[in-house]
């Protein structure tokens, strides 16, 4: 069964798409707040906050050349809604600017909290398998790729690498890396939120994802969610 209708809200280009490979603005943006964050501590800085955003810099290099590739795919469904843009803005606005303003300005100073050496090391730990098997599910999704929910004119099943257990493993990876988060960020605004932005993204976009993924692939897509878990193998 072939959808070829639009629905949602109106979209003809893969959401998320970039025009560029290498994401020069994030980097230098990450990096003046890096040198203002350096300044303003006299050089002595909390380490799992630098470690944070660059780890976030990897993150961006990572997806983005990824995200240039879908830029030539033409939409032919779009089940992308009003509610899941707001909430990507949501797990964006607290997976990067409010660490970035936790680090350039004094704002979220006083809502910080300090953890152990040895659990921002975990959460380093963690962060790297997540970034790992972020790199992973964009190089196995290829060209099917969407930072909503789109599906593109040749848009084909995807049942190979880390997809043949696990249904979702780029929510799987977005799960490690959001509970790093507040490991490294050790502050109240800037590190907690963001588990709770992804998992109501997750948890609202998921059904969605599946009904799409049903209406477009039909049996196909019903066997492979008996034998592949969604975020780790069954
Ligand atoms: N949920 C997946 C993919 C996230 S990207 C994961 O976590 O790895 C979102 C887009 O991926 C959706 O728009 C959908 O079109 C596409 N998609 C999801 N699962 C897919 C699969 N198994 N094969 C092909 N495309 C898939």
């Amino acid at each position: 069964m072939s959808e070829t209708s639009s629905s949602g809200i109106g979209n003809s280009r893969v959401i998320g798409a970039t025009s560029g490979r290498i994401p020069w603005i994030p980097l230098a943006i990450m990096g003046v707040v890096v040198a203002v964050y350096m300044w303003r501590t006299d050089f002595e800085p909390r380490w799992p906050l630098i470690l944070g955003i660059v780890l976030l810099c990897v993150q961006s290099c990572l997806r983005m050349p990824f995200a240039h590739r879908a830029k030539g795919v033409t939409v032919a469904h779009n089940s992308a809604d009003t509610v899941d843009i707001a909430l990507m803005y949501a797990v964006f606005i607290t997976m990067v600017v409010l660490p970035l303003l936790r680090l350039a300005t004094p704002l979220l100073d006083g809502f910080d909290y300090v953890l152990p050496p040895y659990i921002a090391a975990i959460g380093v730990v963690v962060m790297i398998f997540g970034l790992w098997l972020f790199y992973r599910s964009h190089a196995d999704l290829g060209k099917q790729w969407s930072a909503s929910l789109q599906i593109g004119e040749d848009h084909r099943l995807v049942t190979q690498g880390v997809y043949s257990r696990i249904r979702h493993p780029m929510y799987s990876a977005i799960w490690l890396m959001a509970l790093a988060h507040p490991l490294l960020f050790q502050n109240w605004i800037a590190g907690p939120p963001i588990v709770l932005a992804w998992a109501m993204l997750y948890f609202r976009r998921l059904p969605h994802e599946e009904a799409m993924m049903v209406a477009r692939f039909g049996t196909d897509y019903e066997r492979y969610r008996e034998r592949a878990g969604a975020l780790w193998p069954k």
